[in-house]
């Protein structure tokens, strides 16, 4: 049954989208400005989420800005975000792992197809359907494409949205849901542990995360990094050395000493630099995403049988586990809190490398009147 806005009241929920504010990009150099969007009333499986935070991934600024062009152009309006944490405002009725009042949230997922073999090992991230990211992907519901958490609430199927505890700080916890688990799961995949010597390349908001979980897996942890003036963070953060890349007498120092090696990078760089740090039999995973092709020489690779891999974010088994991890062992993001209307100057301060470690977004001048 469909309803319309002259129907006379019924005792069944409105199956009316709902308009909602939000910040969006028109076009790759136009900045966010404020706008509204559609969001589909709850569905049976659905969880209405009234956002609080949203946490600004260097992903968001390379897909406003369409840098990933040739592998996921951008649909305008492009509304950013995959960190976001709110509260469960509404829930369909055949929802059974949230409730109204819940903290949660949700990172880069919001559908599967639940059925090929990557949803049944429960990374939905390599779902063949292909899995539908939280923006920029197609909206089965109300067509267009997918918007972020750049805006007031979000409807998501439960299966999609994490349970967030509350001994996490949730400006804190926002970054858990993409930094966080883009970091966890390669380190825990290529099973870093103590003993291991690992290098985690670049200190951004992936990168610092990635340095608290292999000082919380016991790895002898080296920060790579293109900026002296982090070395004091770096160690703040967890890291046992810091290695400036520009300076080769300190590369060369290191060289064939690393176990395993993540690279958080957002611009194109020297791999073959990195790949010389490596040990026999060393890998080196890449998830930082740059736009253009980044040149791999083989011999590095070759000598040494070195292993050159990839890796994206995590499945929503995996990212509960990171986040209950997190709040085990008291691990969150190091976080600058900005009002959204503030997202242009964010973006540029990120562009500028200007940020400890990750910028967040409060949605609170979004809804008036709104209880926090
Ligand atoms: P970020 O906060 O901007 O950090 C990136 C870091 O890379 C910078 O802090 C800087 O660290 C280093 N860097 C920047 N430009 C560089 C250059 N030209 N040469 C060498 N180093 C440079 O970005 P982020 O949010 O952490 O995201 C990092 C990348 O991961 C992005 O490309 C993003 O799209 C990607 N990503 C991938 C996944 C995935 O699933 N694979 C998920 C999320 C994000 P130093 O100052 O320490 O050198
Ligand atoms: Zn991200």
């Amino acid at each position: 049954m469909v309803h319309t806005r002259n129907e006379p009241h019924s005792t069944t929920p409105s199956t009316t989208p709902a308009t909602v504010r939000a910040f969006a990009a028109s076009s790759p150099t136009s900045g966010f400005a404020a706008t509204t969007i559609r969001r589909r009333a709850p569905l049976p499986n659905d969880v209405q989420i009234e956002i609080l935070y949203c946490g600004i991934c260097h992903s968001d600024l390379h897909q406003a800005r369409n840098e990933w062009v040739n592998a996921m152009p951008t649909t305008y309006p492009c509304v950013p975000g995959h960190e976001i944490v709110g509260r469960v405002t509404r829930v369909g009725r055949d929802v059974k792992k949230h409730k109204e009042g819940d903290l949660v949230a949700v990172g880069c997922l919001v559908a599967s197809c639940g059925t090929c073999p990557g949803c049944h090992d429960g990374q939905e991230q390599f779902c063949d359907g292909p899995a539908t990211f939280t923006y920029n992907a197609p909206d089965v519901h109300l067509g267009g494409v997918t918007y972020g958490g750049y805006s007031e609430s979000v409807v998501v199927d439960e299966r999609f949205v994490l349970r967030v505890d509350k001994r996490l700080n949730p400006a804190a916890a926002a970054p858990l849901v993409c930094a966080g688990i883009t970091t966890y799961s390669p380190l825990r995949h290529w099973n870093v542990r103590k003993g291991q010597k690992v290098g985690i390349v670049g200190l951004g908001g992936l990168g610092h995360m990635g340095v608290k979980f292999s000082h919380a897996f016991g790895a002898r942890t080296v920060v790579i990094t293109t900026s002296a003036h982090k070395a004091q963070d770096a160690q703040r953060l967890g890291a046992d050395e810091v290695i400036v890349s520009k300076n080769a007498a300190e590369m060369q120092k290191h060289a064939g000493s690393f176990d395993f090696i993540l690279d958080t990078v957002s611009a194109v760089h020297d791999l073959n630099a990195l790949f010389q740090l490596l040990k026999k039999d060393g890998t080196l995973t890449i998830v930082g995403a740059p736009g253009e092709p980044v040149p791999v020489g083989v011999f590095d690779l070759i000598f040494r049988r070195r292993s050159f891999a990839g890796s994206l974010i995590g499945g929503i088994k995996e990212t509960q586990e990171m986040l209950d991890f997190c709040a085990e062992h008291g691990i969150a993001a190091d976080v600058e809190v900005l009002p959204v209307r503030q997202v242009n100057e964010a973006y540029e301060r990120l562009v500028k490398g200007d940020v400890k470690y990750r910028f967040v977004l409060d949605m609170a001048e979004l809804k008036s009147g709104a209880k926090r």
